[in-house]
């Protein structure tokens, strides 16, 4: 498989959203107010999983 499509729920939901201030197993927000679509979120945030996971 060359690409890993998300599911419902994105593992980085389960944190803390430094960019919209999402808590964990909620959406990412945009500044417009408008929730991202499942399966996407903030590479902010992503990252934030990501160096949970690393520490
Ligand atoms: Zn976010």
């Amino acid at each position: 498989m060359t690409h890993r499509e998300p599911t419902i729920h994105h593992p980085a939901l389960m944190v803390t959203c430094p960019r919209c201030e999402s808590v964990p197993g909620a959406h990412c927000f945009t500044p417009s107010g408008s929730r991202l679509p499942d399966g996407r979120v903030h590479r902010d945030r992503a990252d934030a999983h990501r160096n949970r996971q690393a520490a």
